[in-house]
This record gives structure tokens, C-alpha cells and sequence, in this order.
């Protein structure tokens, strides 16, 4: 596959892919190799996944350049690295707190029956990442599934794959990790085959592909913990420190360019303060430069994905159809074949538009002016997704109280987007944005085991004739 380098445009990397037959044979060989890991304590894995992080951070400038040719930004990729080397290392801090193996205990039902709980860790775990974060999000969910004794088949983007040749290089730096934990390349069909032969999925990525993944999981009986899209809002009370708003806005719908899935898209603003808010979110919005010539210092980087523009200037040509207003940015250019949108702030929005509704994974942000708090919950409820959501207000109880009424999964109380840098808070996401045990928490490694109970009778089992005589009582 040619792959396209975001800032020029130009297709300069050539990704071998995986053929189907060689994820089988990756997959046969970390499944041979899991009663060998789960053998090992779990202090053993830890010390063993531990390395990995040391192994990283010994190559470290050589993934900031790889991710940084992979999505065309140089301080939003060290960043990502340190978020990645923290999910290693906190992941392995927290585990021996959260895997207490369960206590034995006589049943509450039946008190001459002991009950002996089980962890069973599945054999081997399949991780589909997508381009936003490439690093992060393929070892977010791997991490957790090693620890918990799973072995782990890894599928990252093929759009942002350069990253892959360091962390494949750093997994077999760690004795004992390359023997469970493979990495293969390719597209589409690479993410079916490896759904075909891993015991349970983990995919980030888009609604359309989740469904997939969901009907055939559904199909092979296998489960699928999805994380997905989102079109996050944000309420803006009366009362909010606008300054405070604005900055955690700005930082969470332009940060990444907009290309994360928690970043905030539509932002209701009480109607009392909604002038002055978009007077002063569309300054500094000016004020953005892109990150197109390295040496002016420009924040905002590239579209990574080519195929992105397509969507967002649908968006946007939908809304302006219907009565739409673009205050800042709004045309996507060119620079040296690279694409850049400045920051993009539409007005006069409402939810007939697409841009209002559908995810842009851009950085645009449609504000809509509100009159009451329950037309604000209403407007932030009228959406298919729910992955997280930012209420601003001076009054934190009446804010907590919005936040009760909204739903989506993480709610940042006067910042956005906090669920990305909090990861031991419980969240679980509403409508399309998720499914099934979420990667926050202790949840994202409880998930990894199947559950089993050994039941043991101390007295006299029941007979048939007991049993008899107990149902006609
Ligand atoms: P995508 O769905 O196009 O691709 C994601 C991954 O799935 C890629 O590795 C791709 O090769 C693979 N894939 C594609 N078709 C497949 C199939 N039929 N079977 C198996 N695998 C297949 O998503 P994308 O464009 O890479 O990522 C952007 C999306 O990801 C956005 O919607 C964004 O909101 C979402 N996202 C969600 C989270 C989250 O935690 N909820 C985080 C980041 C990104």
C-alpha cells in the first residue's frame, strides 16, 4: 500500500501488508504461546510489560519523528508518546489493586455450597486503532489485555503505519513480550481476518466499521468492546467564567485539529451571554496559525486522513445552504499539498444541519444560542452519539446537576475532554459511541476475563426425591 504523508501529499511510504494467511499463522503462534504467559504471575507480566515502556522511552525520539510524518504534528506526537508510556506504566501500577484475586465464599443461596471464583483471561485479544492517536490508541487497550494474561494481536491504521517498525522493534527488544504480542499491517481486510481469529475484539474508529465488526462478532459469538465516534457538546450556563470556557473550548474542538473523539463540536450558549461568547471565541480562533511551515511555530496541524475533507466540506456546505454562518476559517488549504482548516467557528446553526448532528472529526464547532436549561439538556440529548460532554458555570452544584441530566459517558465540569486525562474514572458511553465494557477504569482490565465459578457441595447433595418433595412445598 502507497501511504499519503499528510504535510506534502505525497504517497513517499509503501506499508507491506500482512496476507490473510500470515495473520493466521500470527495469531496460531501468540495462541501457542498463551498457557506459557499465563503461567507467569502477574508481578511477572508486570515486570516483563514494563520494559516495554523503558524500551520506548530509549527509541523515543525515533517514534516523536515516525508519528510526527504520520499526522503531520511534532508537539501533539511527543505528547502522545508520554500519554502512551503513562498508560504502560500506570496500568502496571494499578493492576495489583485491581486484580485482588476474588475470595472464596459460601454462597448466600445455598450455605452448604462454596463458591471458588475464577479470572480467566481470553487467549488472545485482537486490538483495531485508528489514525488519531496511532500509538496511543493501539496500546491503550493491549496494555491492560497483556497484564490480565492475554496474549495480543495488534492492527493500527493503515493510514498512519510508520510508527509500527519502532514499536514492533521495541516489543522484541523485551524477552519474553514479542512471543505475545504481534503487530500486522494492512486494511480492511487484515482488521477482518484478524476479527475472524482472536477470542474478543477491541476497535476504536468510526460507527460504519463498528457495526461491521458487531454483526460479525455477533455472528462468531465472540464479544466486541467498541469505542466510537461522538459529537460532543458543550453548555455554556449564565453564569460560566467565559474565559475558562473559551480556553478549555478551544483546546478541546481545535486541539489535534479537531481529529480526536472527544473533542467538542457544538457548544449551546445561554442566549444572555452567547454575543460576547462568540465576539471572543472567534479572536482568538484568528488567532490560531497552522503548523504548515515548521519554523513559523504554528500550532495546528494537517488533516491527517485525505478522505476527511470530503466530509467536512459536505458539512459545511450543507449548513451554509441552509443559513449557516462561518465566522472564522472555513475553507481548507492548501499548503504544499498538505490540507489545513484553521479553526472553524459556525453560527446561526441549527439541528436540521449536519453539522450539528453527524461527527466531523474536524475543527469545527457550531454554537447555537439557548434560552433555558432544559432546552440546552435537550439540544446536548438531541444526538445519536454520547461519548462525553463539558458544562461550564461558575455554580458547580447547578453544573453537576446539567451533567446528571446528560447523556453521554465522561462530563467535564468547567474544562473539556477531561476523560483524556483522567483514565481511572468508570465511564461507559451512550447511543453509537460505544458498546459494551469501556477502557476507563478498572473495567478496561476486568474485561479481559471470562468468568468462572467452581461450586462446592459440603453436605449431602440434593436428590431427586428431596428435590421432588421441595417443589410441592
Ligand atoms: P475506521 O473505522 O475507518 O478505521 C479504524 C480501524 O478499523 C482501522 O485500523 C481500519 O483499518 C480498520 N477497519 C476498517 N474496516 C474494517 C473492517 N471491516 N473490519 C475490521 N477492521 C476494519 O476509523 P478511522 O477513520 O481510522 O478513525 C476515526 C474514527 O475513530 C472517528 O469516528 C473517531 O471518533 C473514532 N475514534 C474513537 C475513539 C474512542 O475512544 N471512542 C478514539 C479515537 C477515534
Amino acid at each position: 500500500m502507497k501511504i499519503r504523508n499528510p504535510r506534502t501529499g505525497e504517497h513517499d511510504y509503501t506499508l507491506v501488508t500482512d496476507t490473510v494467511d500470515q495473520v493466521m499463522a500470527k495469531a496460531g503462534t501468540l495462541r501457542a504461546a498463551h498457557s506459557q504467559w499465563l503461567s507467569k504471575t502477574l508481578q511477572e507480566r508486570i515486570e516483563i510489560i514494563v520494559q516495554l515502556a523503558d524500551r520506548m522511552e530509549a527509541h523515543k525520539e525515533a517514534f516523536i519523528e515516525q508519528l510526527s510524518i504520520d499526522t503531520g504534528r511534532r508537539n501533539i506526537s511527543e505528547l502522545e508518546f508520554h500519554a502512551a508510556i503513562g498508560v504502560i506504566r500506570g496500568r502496571c501500577a494499578s493492576a495489583p489493586y485491581v486484580l485482588q484475586a476474588p475470595k472464596s465464599r459460601s454462597s448466600m443461596t445455598n450455605p452448604t455450597v462454596n463458591i471458588h471464583q475464577q479470572w480467566v483471561p481470553y487467549d488472545l485479544v485482537g486490538v483495531i486503532s485508528p489514525w488519531n492517536f496511532p500509538l496511543l490508541l493501539c496500546l491503550i487497550d493491549a496494555i491492560p489485555a497483556l497484564i490480565a494474561g492475554s496474549t495480543v494481536l495488534l492492527k493500527p491504521s493503515e493510514v498512519t503505519p510508520r510508527f509500527m517498525d519502532v514499536l514492533e522493534q521495541c516489543i522484541q527488544e523485551v524477552p519474553g513480550l514479542s512471543e505475545v504480542t504481534a503487530l500486522v499491517r494492512g486494511g480492511a481486510e487484515v482488521g477482518k481476518s484478524v476479527v475472524d481469529q482472536v477470542d474478543v475484539i477491541c476497535f476504536t474508529g468510526s460507527v460504519k466499521t463498528g457495526q461491521m465488526i458487531a454483526k460479525r462478532t455477533a455472528e462468531l459469538f465472540k464479544p466486541a468492546f467498541l469505542e466510537l465516534g461522538g459529537k460532543d457538546p458543550a453548555i455554556v450556563m449564565e453564569d460560566a467564567d467565559l474565559d475558562v470556557a473559551i480556553a478549555a473550548i478551544m483546546r478541546s474542538g481545535f486541539g489535534a485539529a479537531g481529529q480526536a473523539c472527544q473533542s467538542l463540536e457544538r457548544v449551546y450558549v445561554h442566549r444572555t451571554i452567547y454575543d460576547d461568547f462568540i465576539h471572543k471565541l472567534t479572536d482568538k480562533a484568528n488567532a490560531v496559525t497552522t503548523n504548515h511551515d515548521y519554523s513559523q511555530g504554528g500550532n495546528l496541524g494537517p488533516l491527517i486522513f485525505e478522505g476527511q475533507r470530503a466530509t467536512i466540506e459536505s458539512q459545511l456546505a450543507d449548513a451554509t445552504a441552509k443559513g449557516a454562518q462561518i465566522k472564522s476559517g472555513g475553507t481548507i488549504e492548501n499548503h504544499h499539498g498538505g490540507l489545513w482548516l484553521r479553526p472553524t467557528i459556525v453560527t446561526e446553526v441549527n439541528h436540521d444541519m449536519e453539522i450539528m448532528t453527524e461527527e466531523t472529526f474536524g475543527p469545527v464547532i457550531g454554537v447555537m444560542p439557548y434560552d433555558s436549561t432544559a432546552e440546552a439538556i435537550s439540544l446536548a440529548n438531541d444526538s445519536i452519539y454520547g461519548l462525553s460532554a463539558s458544562v461550564f458555570s461558575q455554580d458547580t452544584e447547578s453544573a453537576v446537576a446539567v451533567a446528571q441530566q446528560i447523556d453521554a459517558g465522561g462530563i467535564s465540569i468547567n474544562d473539556g475532554s477531561l476523560t483524556n486525562q483522567v483514565f481511572d474514572a468508570e465511564k461507559n458511553s451512550f447511543g453509537m459511541s460505544g458498546l459494551y465494557g469501556s477502557r476507563m477504569g478498572a473495567d478496561g482490565l476486568l474485561r479481559f476475563f471470562r468468568k468462572k465459578a467452581i461450586l462446592i457441595q459440603t453436605a449431602a447433595p440434593a436428590s431427586l426425591d428431596t428435590q421432588a418433595e421441595k417443589a410441592q412445598s
